[in-house]
This record gives C-alpha cells, structure tokens and sequence, in this order.
C-alpha cells in the first residue's frame, strides 16, 4: 500500500483535481490483490490532501481581520472561499454526490463564519482559534477530493483528520502523540483499505486528545502524510507537488536547478530543515523510523520519476548533493561578561531559547563569544533581555542562511577551497561546518542571497554528470507557476 500526499498546488483547480484522479488511478499499487475472488480486486492507495492552493493563508487573513475587528472585511472573505469551494464542486458529476458535497462544504463554512462572528466581537485571535480557521482548508479539500473520486468510479471515504491524527496542545505547530494516533489511523483506515476503498485524509490537521483541533505547522500536509505512512507500514510515501523532485537548489533564486534523483534520508532532512521547502522538515522522521521510502513527485508531469529518498543511496562523485537556502535568519551574538566563558555559560545560555520556545539552527563558538541564528523573532525582545543579565547580547536580522547538503562532503578534500573561492567577495556572518560534515552552512546578508546562492550552485552543479549512479542529476522542468505560504514563513513555521 502507498500514501499519496497532494499539495496545494496540486489541487489549486478543477483541472488540477482531474489530474490527481487520474494519478490515482494509474497508482502502481493499485495493483491487483491475489487472491481475492477470481479476478483479485484493487489495491488502494491512502491519500492525504492539502488546502487548495493560496487558502491557507485566506484563512489567516480571515483570523486576521477578526482579530483587528474587522468583520465586513473578514466575512466578505470568507464568502468568496466558500464560493471557490462550491465551484471546485462541479467536478463531482453525480448530482446526488454534489449534493451531499455541497451541503457538507457548507457546514465547514457555516462553522468558518460563526467562530469569524464571535473572534470579531472578542477582537482577539488565541493560537487555538488560529487553528480552529486554518483547519478549515485541508477539511474542505479533502472532502472534495472523498468526493471527486467516488464520482469518477473510485470509491473513496473521508477520514476527520481529527480524528485520527492526535497531537499535543502546542496551537499551531502541534506535535503529533505516537501511539494514539498510530492505533486510530489504522482503525480508521484498515477497514476502508480491506474493502478496496480509498481513505482520503486532510493533512495539517489534527485534534488534542480531547478533541480539540490542532495543525501541525505550515506545510504540515507532508508530515501527515509520513505519519499515516508510518502508523500503517507503507510501502512508499509519495509527496505529489509542482516541480520535478528535490532540486540542486530553490527554483525561485536558480534559473536552471537540475532534480537529485537519489537522495539519503539524512539529505533530505538537513536540506528540508535549512530550507528547501518542498518537504516538511519533520516529514522524514517517521519514514526513517519504519525505513519507508519517500518520493517527490510532479503531479503536472507525473511521467518524470522525481526524486526517491532512501535510509542510504548508492555514492555519486559529487561532493555537494544539493544547496538549501532561506532568508529571514536573523544572528544573535552573546557574549560573555567574564573574560573567559565560564562553567555552565553554554547551558544558560540554551535554557533562555528553551524557556521562550525558539528554536536554534546555526551554532558558533569562540573563546567568549557564541553565535546563534533563529528564524522565529516574536520572543527575541524577551530573549535579550533573559541573556542580558548575565552577557552581552547583540543581534542582527535581515540574514539568509546557504547550506551546502551532501553524503559526499565526507570525503572531498577541495570541497572547502572550492566553497569559499565561490563566496568570495561576500562578507560571510556565520561559517559553520558540523562534525558528521554532512553540511556546512554560511549566513551572510539577505541581499547577497541571490548573487552567492547562483555563484555556489555554478561551482558544484555547473556541468551536470549523468553517468552517475545515484549522483546523476537531470535538468528540471521550467518551474511552474507558485501559490503558496510564503518562503520565509513556512522556515519560520515548521513543527
Ligand atoms: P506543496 O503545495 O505541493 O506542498 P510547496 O510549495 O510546499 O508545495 O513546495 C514546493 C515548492 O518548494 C516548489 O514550488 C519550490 O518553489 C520550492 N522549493 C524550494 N527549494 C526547493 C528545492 N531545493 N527543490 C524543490 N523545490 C524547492
Ligand atoms: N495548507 C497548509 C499550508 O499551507 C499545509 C500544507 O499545505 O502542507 O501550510
Ligand atoms: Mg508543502
């Protein structure tokens, strides 16, 4: 059995929606089951979806606009995105199945609009209700697609993601609890796997143990994905998307990214945490740990084989895999107020990050200083004024972060004379090198990002070698067009 995780993209319009049908259809595991009756019987694939594209951050504008007041405005919008909901409904060709689709969609937007009414009086938006109107996308599209299947002769069940993905109560980047969740997915979804139909789940949704609804960060979808892979021991998680796999670098700065093939896991999750969005950082986590491969696909070009993530993958002559990026870094340096770092600096220094909740990627030490960079800068007033009274603190923002990705960094003698000879001329902030050197990651200004991420990608990706096993890159499709969170939101965002 595989999961089939569809992005937002990839369900952006009535034609995008015909296109996954047809994906669907042609899954190679909906394959025949030996078996089972003389001619055997599909199959079926379990398939999680996204919000349509761009109404994710709809939803937040809606939060918004409540929270400041605006009701008009927020009403006005949330009429538009039931509309779009109703249109996608054409799809469904069944009148009865319309129906019931329609009717359903309107209890989501009914439910939308009440909780927009009473935040509107209140003038304030709690991370819960946050939650309470992002979840709104994947809900409404999910069942779209429950029902668009069903429709075109795909019998197909929707499955209340909050009722199968149970998390904690962290609104917003929710963290999902293993064993709950793994025993509800599977007594949800076995059933419908056992009678040929096909589970259809909203990702980035989830709901406390008391039932309370939750996400799981933006781009949660693909984390579903790899959790309902993982609960029901797939075969393969496949992430459909609108570019051709995993490439060298982010198509939005690179002119001509070429798709990795084959990657590691531990590439895929160090490219994913530094940047490169097409995957949800804690996306490979459950693949890792039930070893279920990943794939990232192409729904508008599901004929290109895309880029296969693998616990190893046979060693290609290229130092360098691929290049992460991301703007909205920002460095804090603090430094000690003794002469020296004394016993236990380190260790008050994390717990005041821990304490507000910041997550820390890049870390540089010297004799008395340290250097951090984070992406999230809502508590970093707070966190100054925690590391003042026992350092000197001192931040900059405005920063991109550039990691250099590969299993082969390991054993290349010139991959750090070849690094720095093609930053050269770029005043680098922070240089950072971990010591399984599986990457190494610079931070330098926002503004130097496009100029130094284009001169990098020229030094190790400049002629492409495809006579590599595993290593061997091929040229990406032009990159389609892109509706979506934002870069530096979704960074700042991950669960
Ligand atoms: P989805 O809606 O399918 O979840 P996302 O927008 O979350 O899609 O992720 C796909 C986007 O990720 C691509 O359109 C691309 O612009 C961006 N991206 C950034 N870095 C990379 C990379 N290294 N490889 C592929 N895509 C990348
Ligand atoms: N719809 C959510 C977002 O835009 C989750 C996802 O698409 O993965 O972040
Ligand atoms: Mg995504």
């Amino acid at each position: 059995m595989i999961v089939m995780k569809f992005g937002g993209t990839s369900v952006k319009d009535r034609a995008a929606i015909e296109r996954v049908i047809e994906i669907v259809r042609r899954a190679p595991a909906a394959a025949i089951v030996p078996g089972d009756g003389a001619n055997g019987r599909r199959e079926a694939p379990v398939v999680v979806v996204s919000a349509l594209a761009g109404v994710t951050d709809r939803l937040l504008g809606i939060a918004a606009e409540a929270g400041a007041g605006d009701i008009d405005a927020a009403r006005a919008n949330v009429r538009s995105l039931r509309q779009r909901h109703h249109g996608m409904a054409s799809v469904v060709i069944d009148p009865a199945l319309r129906a019931t689709l329609i009717a359903d969609l309107d209890r989501e937007f009914d439910e939308l609009d009440r909780i927009v009414g009473a935040l509107a009086v209140l003038g304030e938006v709690s991370p819960r209700w946050l939650d309470a109107i992002a979840a709104t996308g994947e809900l409404a599209s999910s069942r779209i697609v429950a029902a668009a299947l069903t429709a075109h002769g795909q019998a197909a069940a929707w499955v209340d993601a909050r009722a199968v993905v149970v998390t904690n109560d962290e609104f917003t980047s929710a963290v999902p609890v293993a064993d709950p969740t793994n025993a509800a997915i599977r007594a949800a979804v076995e059933p419908l796997l056992s009678q040929g139909v096909i589970p259809v789940v909203g990702g980035f949704v989830g709901a406390t143990g008391r039932g309370v609804t939750t996400t799981l960060g933006r781009g949660g979808s693909d984390f579903t994905g790899a959790i309902v892979g993982a609960a029901l021991g797939a075969s393969e998680i496949q992430i459909w998307t609108d570019v051709d796999g995993m490439l060298t670098a982010d198509p939005r700065v690179i002119s001509d990214p070429q798709v990795v093939p084959h990657l590691s896991f531990e590439e895929a999750s160090e490219l994913a945490y530094f940047g490169a969005k097409v995957l949800h950082p804690a996306t490979i986590q459950p693949a890792v740990r039930r070893d279920i491969p990943v794939r990232i696909l192409n729904s508008q070009r599901p004929e290109a084989s895309g880029t296969l993530i693998t616990a190893t993958r046979p060693p290609g002559r290229r130092a360098v895999t691929a290049i992460a990026s991301k703007t909205g870094v920002t460095v804090v340096n603090i430094t000690s107020t003794r002469m020296l770092m004394t016993h236990g600096f380190l260790r008050r220094l994390f717990e005041v990050f821990e304490r507000h909740k910041t997550s820390v990627d890049v870390v540089t030490t010297s004799e008395v200083s340290v250097s951090v960079t984070v992406d999230d800068r809502r508590r970093l007033p707070a966190i100054v004024a925690d590391l003042s009274e026992f350092a000197d603190v001192s931040s900059e923002g405005d920063l991109a972060l550039i990691c250099a990705v590969g299993d082969g960094i390991i054993t290349d003698r010139a991959f750090a004379g070849h690094l720095l000879s093609a930053v050269d001329g770029v005043p680098l902030r922070m240089v950072s090198q971990a010591a399984s050197r599986r990457n190494v990651t610079i931070v330098i200004a926002a503004a130097d990002l496009p100029a130094a991420l284009n001169r990098l990608h020229d030094q190790f990706f400049g002629e492409a070698d495809d006579s590599l096993a595993g290593g061997g890159l091929q040229p990406a499709a032009p990159s389609t067009e892109y509706v979506g969170p934002s870069f530096s939101s979704a960074s700042q965002d991950r669960s």
